[in-house]
């Protein structure tokens, strides 16, 4: 049975990231990590018109969620909403705000935008007051979780047996550790406030998998620190190992960089 509470990953990678969810009375963003140009064309490719998007919810100031924020927000009056240290750190990064419909979404809070419920909860990661969103319609969530070096109870919590995933699998250890970054960068990111690699996915993803889990998407891939093929399969391998209904009880899919994902019903 067709759901109308579906989303699409538009485009997702350590360079640019942007999430669109939907419902009969709200059309979300969360991030607008890309030109405004190649955002307005992923949402075309899903049939999908970005003038009709209600709202970008941001969840930190790095360039891979910012970059298109400030143009979108200013061309089809789309109303802006992040916690306060994440606006004073974006604020002049994105061009003119004056006239930007300014909203603050604290950390931890959960807000209604039309007819869906949306919760804030903050991550570990180097940025001023990162958070990440759940969303909530008619009994069904979803939960979106990257650049985060760490997963707490209390995260692990919030999410749990969500319908559907969008969860960070940033790089392969190994081909980190092997690839060319700097040292420091690598301790960047694998440290607590850095990304979670391919395993700490799939184990974040064994504690807060449910029944009703349907939809696994694997985001924000390091195009220098791993590959598509890769994260599929260690995810699929480790929750295999553990017993997971691997494409049974839940389908796992891949994201793209600049290709958006055909809409998922929730
Ligand atoms: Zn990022
Ligand atoms: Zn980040």
């Amino acid at each position: 049975m067709s759901s109308d509470f579906k989303m699409s990953v538009l485009a997702s990678s350590s360079q640019g990231n942007s999430t669109y969810i939907e419902t009969p009375n709200s059309k979300i963003l969360v991030d607008a990590g890309l030109s405004g140009k190649k955002i307005e064309a992923a949402m075309t490719s899903i049939d999908k018109d970005i003038a009709d998007v209600d709202a970008i919810l941001v969840t930190h100031e790095h360039s891979d969620h910012i970059q298109g924020v400030g143009v979108l927000a200013r061309k089809y009056g789309i109303s802006v909403y992040a916690n306060e240290g994440t606006w004073e750190q974006m604020a002049p990064k994105i061009g003119k705000t004056e006239n930007i419909d300014k909203h603050i979404f604290e950390m931890g809070a959960t807000k209604t935008l039309g007819d869906l419920d949306i919760e804030s909860f903050g991550v570990s990661h180097d940025a001023r007051e990162p958070q990440f969103y759940q969303f909530h319609y008619q009994g069904k969530s979803f939960a979106i979780l990257t650049d985060t070096g760490y997963v707490s109870e209390r995260v692990k919590k919030t999410i749990e047996s969500a319908d559907a995933y969008l969860m960070e699998c940033n790089h392969d250890l190994e081909m980190l550790r092997n690839g060319s970054y700097a040292w420091s960068l690598k301790q960047r990111i694998l440290s607590d406030r850095g990304h979670l690699s391919n395993d700490d996915g799939a184990n974040t993803l064994m504690d807060v998998i449910g029944n009703s889990t349907k939809q696994i998407y694997l985001g924000h891939l390091s195009p220098e620190n791993n590959l598509k093929k890769v994260a599929h399969e260690t995810v699929a391998k480790d929750l295999i190992e553990h017993d997971f209904g691997v494409e049974h009880d839940f389908h796992i899919n891949d994201t793209d960089p600049v290709k958006a994902q055909p809409l998922c019903d929730i």
